[in-house]
């Protein structure tokens, strides 16, 4: 062991696990390819008001869970807590909502980082794959994305989530209801924290998760019987694209998420083997962002979906990725002159797309028969000093222990043709 350990909240990435990781990330990018997304890659750093601004002031994000940092030079800047602030602030610096075709689809994959209390679930490094279609206000659109993550999970082999809706108004319906909202809860039992969230923030307010809290509740005014005209169409159309669509989801009249800048529909989608830690995606409209950072008009529409969490969901349900085998033939060299002659034939392999390995570091037989069996290879190929003589090579099914000779100039078309014929794992 090292003198160091991985930081607090964080923890490595380590083969096979990390194969789960890799096929989560493709299990949710291959649709949003395929549905006309572009990828984009941002700093992992910003400029820390992006946030401040772009999250919200009064956001757990920014108030607790943000790491700040300030450069030589003296920039104020923190490690990226979330994707949607800094994407839009890249397709706005790169004018991509001037080029005359919104909406601007755009598709991130990355590391975020908040400063949380670690447990199961919740780490300070985390892994999400987000989505944004940004400039366009179009029930579609809300119901396209809701969609493809619904269809990403279902893909990857999840059962058990549940798909929570909502919609929070606009800046026509939401005032007028805030207000209503604040002076129904200054009339509740609540604790200094939270009274002080009544002033700042009172949605979130309904979205404790504390007995005490939610038990008040009950009565509490709430959006979805408060929802302007055009509100209450616009969240009807999207319900009913996602109904058309085959796809069940719950009203849920007090989910609010914690982001500032949601406006309309806002959804979550939570599984129910995970405990606490339930949630693992969620989005929704945005239709004031873009100004408040300094942008146009651009209304938006976008999730994010946390890929630890869907990692740990498989698990719970007991989902075993169908993962290609990471090594298909193993080759066994015995001296110096077949090693020479077999990393040959692994590197032809290779490049004709073959997943092939060898054994390193002149091992002996027994050891390097002990290696091709952990690499989980279908197929050894072990190569002495009469071999060489012979030119042939002995390939070895592993499982079966079954052998043949196969002539050296044969052996890379022999391995394709066993292989082709395999289900791969
Ligand atoms: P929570 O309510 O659990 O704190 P959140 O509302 O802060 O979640 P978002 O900001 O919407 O989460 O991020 C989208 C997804 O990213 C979440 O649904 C979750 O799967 C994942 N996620 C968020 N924070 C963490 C974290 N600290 N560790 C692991 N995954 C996380
Ligand atoms: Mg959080």
């Amino acid at each position: 062991m090292s003198t160091f350990k991985a930081p607090k909240g964080t923890y490595d990435l380590i083969p096979p696990r990390s194969a789960e990781y890799l096929a989560v990330r493709e299990a949710f990018a291959a649709p949003l390819r395929r549905a006309g997304y572009g990828y984009v890659e941002t700093p992992g750093f910003e400029n820390v008001e992006l946030f401040a601004r772009g999250v919200g002031e009064s956001t757990d994000i920014v108030t607790k869970e943000m790491y700040t940092l300030t450069t030589k030079g003296g920039d104020e800047l923190a490690l990226r807590p979330e994707g949607t602030a800094s994407v839009l602030r890249g397709a706005l610096e790169n004018n991509l909502h001037k080029a005359g075709n919104l909406p601007v689809k755009l598709w991130y994959s990355g590391s975020y980082y908040r400063y949380e209390r670690p447990q199961k679930g919740r780490y300070r490094h985390f892994s999400q794959v987000g989505a944004e279609a940004i400039g366009t206000e179009d029930p579609y659109l809300d119901a396209e994305l809701i969609i493809l993550a619904r269809d990403s999970y279902r893909s990857l082999g999840l059962r058990n989530f549940r798909i929570l809706l909502n919609s929070l108004g606009d800046a026509n319906c939401r005032p007028a209801y805030r207000a209503l909202l604040q002076e129904h809860l200054r009339g509740l039992d609540l604790d200094e924290d939270t009274r002080r969230r009544i002033d700042i923030n009172p949605l979130r307010v309904l979205d404790d998760k504390r007995e005490a809290v939610q038990r008040q509740l009950t009565g509490a005014p709430l959006m979805a019987d408060h929802l302007c005209a055009e509100c209450k169409a616009y969240h009807e159309r999207v319900r009913e694209l996602l109904t058309a669509a085959g796809v069940d989801f719950e009203d849920d009249p007090k989910l609010v998420r914690g982001l500032d800048y949601y406006t309309r529909t806002t959804f979550e989608f939570v599984h129910d083997g995970l405990g606490s830690q339930s949630a693992v995606g969620g989005g929704g409209r945005y239709d004031g962002l873009s100004e408040m950072i300094g942008g146009p008009a651009l209304p938006s529409v976008g999730w994010a979906l946390g890929v630890d969490r869907t990692v740990l969901a498989l698990e719970a349900e007991g989902v075993d990725l169908q993962l290609p085998a990471v090594t298909q033939v193993f080759g066994v060299p015995l001296g110096e002159e077949a090693t020479g002659e077999l990393f040959g034939l692994i590197t032809r392999l290779r490049r004709d797309g073959v997943a092939a390995d060898l054994a390193f570091g002149g091992k002996g037989l027994k050891n390097a028969m002990k290696s091709a069996n952990r690499s989980g290879a279908r197929y050894a190929l072990i190569l002495g000093e009469r071999d060489l003589a012979e030119g042939v090579v002995q390939l070895k099914e592993l499982e079966t222990g079954g052998q043949e000779s196969v002539a050296l100039d044969r052996v890379v078309a022999e391995v394709q043709a066993k292989l082709g014929s395999l289900p791969t794992r």
